[in-house]
């Protein structure tokens, strides 16, 4: 059964019990796809590799991609390199010592979606690097730590942008985590920005993906000539990890986890 809960006018899916089962399944699925990918990561492989062993996976475990064909999207997974911040399509590109490359899975089983992504370096990367990615980690353990009942959207939103701006990065602005569960995308948008105290107020029950897009440089974005894959306006690098999670009676509890 599906309740929908009224939370400041919009309309956000509380789920049952049953429907958070099969997302808890669907994240397992889909956290185990990303170790696995981890494992690939070295200079040399190309990424049309990791679509290909993501493809592999998911038939493995029987479980559907969110992202093949999600609004024409080619692939069932999104490698995306360096200054590419999300989005980006696997291909012919061979990863070289130092980049980093953000991996995004999404899984669906019993009707039910999960999302999660990681980013990891190839081989040595720079200091700065290094960095991007242990704060735009620890950014989403923060913005999952402010999220409970009776806490706003705004507080998750606030938590991450003050986060990685107290470390000199920027946080991406026109891309958002989401509400999550029978669709990919579902209300509420979840932006890494914004106020403590403001926007929805959050329910026992709803599933969200969090993910905060860090950069090096600005927060603005362009598109790349695919018209998929999401570039920092400055060419600067980026990096991106996401969780799907359960708003459970205390705390968050993270569903692509093994
Ligand atoms: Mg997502």
């Amino acid at each position: 059964m599906t309740e929908w809960g009224l939370v400041n006018s919009l309309m956000v899916i509380i789920k049952s019990g049953s429907e958070i089962a099969a997302m808890r399944q669907a994240g397992k699925f889909v956290a185990s796809i990303l170790e696995k990918l981890k494992e690939e990561i070295k200079p040399g492989i190309k990424t049309a590799h990791l679509e290909m062993v993501t493809v592999h996976e998911l038939e493995k475990g029987g479980v559907k991609s969110s992202f093949k064909g999600y609004h024409g999207f080619p692939a069932h997974l999104c490698v995306s390199v360096n200054n590419e911040v999300v989005h980006g399509i696997p291909g012919d590109r061979v990863l070289e010592e130092g980049d980093i490359v953000s991996l995004d899975v999404g899984g669906i089983y019993k009707g039910f979606h999960a999302d999660a992504a990681i980013t990891v370096g190839v081989g040595k990367v720079s200091p700065q690097a290094e960095k991007l990615i242990s704060v735009t980690k620890a950014a989403l353990v923060a913005g999952i730590t402010a999220a409970h009942p009776g806490a706003h959207l705004g507080d998750i939103s606030a938590t991450i942008q003050c986060y990685v701006e107290s470390k000199g990065f920027s946080v991406v602005r026109e891309y958002s985590g989401h509400g999550i569960g029978r669709q990919l995308h579902e209300e509420p948008q979840v932006p890494n920005f914004g106020f403590f105290g403001e926007g929805h107020l959050l329910k026992e029950g709803t599933t969200l993906a969090l993910e905060p897009m860090v950069t090096a440089g600005g927060w603005r974005t362009k598109l790349a000539d695919n018209q998929w894959t999401v570039l920092t306006a400055d060419d600067s690098l980026a990096a991106h990890f996401e969780h799907t999670i359960i708003i459970a009676r205390n705390e968050a509890e993270i569903l692509t986890i093994l």
